[in-house]
């Protein structure tokens, strides 16, 4: 199983969840180290309709991301609130990274 951003995540950036992940899975369209240098309260009006996305194959199911999101985005593969749409998008990120 693997956890899951939903796009509750667009607008945010706050990237929390990669401060607290322990393997490293979650990355975004846009370079981390770009969004971690931009100022927090500025993130998601630089970079609209972007999120991040966790890679299912590499996710541990530890959960640690989930309390750490301030927008409440993620969840367990298994409670998505729209299914497995949000997965299967993180799936096609990572699959075309
Ligand atoms: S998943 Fe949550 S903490 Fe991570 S960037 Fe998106 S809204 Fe922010
Ligand atoms: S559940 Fe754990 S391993 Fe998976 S993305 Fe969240 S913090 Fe990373």
């Amino acid at each position: 199983m693997s956890y899951v951003i939903t796009s509750a995540c667009v607008g945010c950036l706050d990237a929390a969840c990669v401060e607290v992940c322990p393997v490293d899975c979650i990355a975004g369209p846009v370079s981390l180290e770009e969004v971690v240098a931009a100022p927090r309260a500025e993130r998601g009006v630089r970079w609209p309709g972007v999120q991040l996305f966790i890679d299912p194959d590499a996710c541990i199911d530890c959960g640690a991301c989930a309390p750490a999101c301030p927008a409440g985005a993620i969840f367990g593969e298994d409670d998505l609130p729209l299914g497995a749409e949000d997965l299967g998008r993180a799936r096609a990120f990572h699959a075309a990274r």
